[in-house]
């Protein structure tokens, strides 16, 4: 492997299983509306950043909540296609809390998203980098690579995102990849940043509020992060892929894991076997 995401590293980290199932095998897991949901949100932001990168405007909140829509809509046709090419994976568990989210609700919750979003955050951003992509070298021969979702010009990035559950203050200082955007601006412009924020849009169930931390010198450094793509490298090249969460664990779910199946399908067969049928296709 010549180089990894923080994504990548981050599935090894959630479960080093699915990181087998779609990192090595290269197995499609079934898609999610809310992911859909999720992308789209998250392709309006970074096509407004651009352009009022550009004209110092961008886009209006109208016209961002159209833009929206036509995204969401098209993702939704894909997630059909997607839901077809995988359907072999697909638990009738799964099935049904998929056919259990109401694609309306979902286009109000963005909708309101992007109101608040508009409202109370957009005057104070002025982009610099918009999806700026980055390729750090580290010590174990592998390059971490991702994209800056943006940066303004004050020397701050920003990291935007999306939760229907409150974000802990605690839990984004120990976020790690705070310390690669902090390594990957330092590799773009050559200084460090003033500062990186994690500006959440919270979802509740009739209202949408943002929710701003901001760190100044991530907790971690450089070498702890090496030190960890190290660790995780080693023990992919290694075949260390286990499941390692608790038996009655949500996560591990007929209802929520999309490779549910192949889980099931991998301890019944073992590992060297699995390995064998799967690796050929
Ligand atoms: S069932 Fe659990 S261990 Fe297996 S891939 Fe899914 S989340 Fe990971």
């Amino acid at each position: 492997m010549k180089h990894v995401s923080f994504t990548q590293l981050m599935t090894y980290v959630r479960c080093p299983e699915h990181y087998l199932f779609r990192y090595v095998l290269g197995i499609k897991r079934p898609p999610g509306k809310a992911q859909k949901h999720g992308f789209a949100l998250h392709e309006t932001f970074a096509y407004h950043f651009d352009q009022k990168k550009k004209d110092s405007k961008g886009l209006n909140a109208r016209e961002a909540k159209e833009f929206f829509v036509e995204v969401f809509r098209s993702a939704l046709e894909e997630y059909e296609t997607e839901m077809e090419e995988t359907k072999r994976l697909i638990t009738k568990e799964f099935l049904s809390k998929e056919k259990g989210i109401d694609v309306n609700q979902l286009v109000a919750t963005g909708l309101r998203g992007i109101d608040v979003y508009f409202r109370d955050m957009n005057p104070k951003i002025s982009p610099d980098l918009v999806e700026e992509p980055f390729s750090i070298p580290t010590a174990s021969k592998v390059d971490l690579v991702g994209r800056i979702d943006m940066t303004d010009k004050k020397g701050v990035i920003h990291e935007l995102k999306t939760t229907r559950r409150m974000p802990n203050a605690q839990d984004i200082q120990l976020d790690q990849q705070l310390a690669i955007y902090q390594l990957a601006y330092q590799s773009l412009k050559g200084k460090l940043p003033k500062g990186i924020t994690k500006d959440y849009i919270v979802f509740s169930k009739r209202d949408a509020k943002i929710v701003q931390f901001r760190v100044d010198k991530p907790f971690f450094d450089k070498n702890v992060v090496f030190r960890n793509i190290a660790v995780i490298m080693e023990a992919v090249r290694r075949n260390i892929f286990y499941c390692i969460h608790p038996a009655e664990s949500w996560v591990c779910s007929k209802e929520w894991c999309g490779f549910y199946k192949l889980h099931k399908e991998l301890r019944e067969k073992g590992f060297a076997k699995f390995m064998l049928q799967y690796s050929r296709k």
